[in-house]
């Protein structure tokens, strides 16, 4: 099945996700000081649903690696239920709620344990920050929020965040990581969003297409390509809430990156300002 390339606003690639050309777009992001990159659990653990060592090592190296240049680097992180089903031992990923929560209040821990421990063995000091909806909305809570994170930057610690799930509700939700990073890129007014995946960017079609390219440039996200997106992902997350985020941060003026959390030097590439992923350019530009 070959879904028609959604033709409005966007540069089809000629090749995928590889290649050392510099467009004067993606050389900005070389000036990025600050910036939030968001994984997913997938890009965190195994099958079996327990936290995988080598792909957190490498995050957090490749992670160390733009600390070293100087940037500030804020993570929002997923992998919370997942790690707890793992840690649990539970067959499957449960479905009712207050079993999701249980997990995720058993996974976070685990979670900020393989963190603190690749982290530590860089010498890097880290922090958790657990968000719900409320800490946008209520401008006293997102003071705190915002007054919190310069604190910890301008103390050289990364903030490692994620929503609140034990609290958190269909109806106070943020909704997904990927759209909890875009409010916390415009909260923390960074230069840059990178969304880690396991895609290497967005397609033109179903990425288990191969016919599909990888869309190496979208110029502004338009509802033609959420409603494009929507459909070639089967309605339901992964890409969808990925070119969301994307939207809200790129409006806002924040550039944003989807690439593959695999990857090698995967963030490097992306500051260098290699064509690797999709790059979304900020309004205004
Ligand atoms: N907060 C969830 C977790 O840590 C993940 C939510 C998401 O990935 O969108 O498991």
């Amino acid at each position: 099945m070959c879904h028609a390339p959604p033709k409005l606003n966007l540069k089809p690639t000629r090749k995928s996700n590889v290649g050392d050309e510099v467009i004067p777009e993606r050389k900005k992001l070389r000036a990025a000081k600050r910036i939030v990159i968001k994984i997913g659990t997938k890009s965190l653990t195994g099958d079996n649903s327990k936290l995988d060592q080598k792909k957190v090592g490498k995050f957090v190296s490749d992670i160390m690696a733009l600390r070293k240049l100087g940037k500030e680097v804020l993570i929002v992180t997923s992998g919370a239920i997942g790690a707890g089903v793992g840690r649990l031992g539970l067959p499957k990923r449960p479905k009712q709620l207050p079993a999701l929560q249980a997990a995720a209040a058993v996974g976070q821990v685990k979670l900020m344990e393989v963190y603190e421990k690749n982290f530590g063995a860089h010498n890097q000091t880290i922090s958790q920050l657990l968000l719900s909806s409320e800490d946008f909305t209520d401008p006293t809570r997102y003071n705190n929020f915002k007054n919190t994170l310069s604190t910890l930057l301008q103390w050289g610690v990364i903030p490692i965040i994620n929503e609140n799930d034990t609290v958190a509700t269909d109806e106070i939700r943020v909704g997904d990581n990927d759209v909890l990073s875009a409010y916390v890129a415009k909260g923390a007014k960074v230069g840059l969003l990178i969304l880690l995946s396991d895609i290497h960017g967005l397609y033109d079609g179903s990425p288990t297409d191969g016919e599909s390219v990888m869309i190496p440039l979208v110029r502004r996200v338009t509802p033609k390509i959420e409603r494009s997106v929507l459909k070639s992902s089967g309605g339901f997350g992964g890409m969808f809430t990925k070119v969301q985020a994307a939207r809200m941060a790129s409006e806002a003026g924040i550039p944003v990156v989807i690439a593959n959390a695999r990857a090698k030097d995967v963030l490097m590439r992306i500051i260098e300002g290699e064509e690797v992923g999709t790059l979304f350019l900020p309004r205004g530009d």
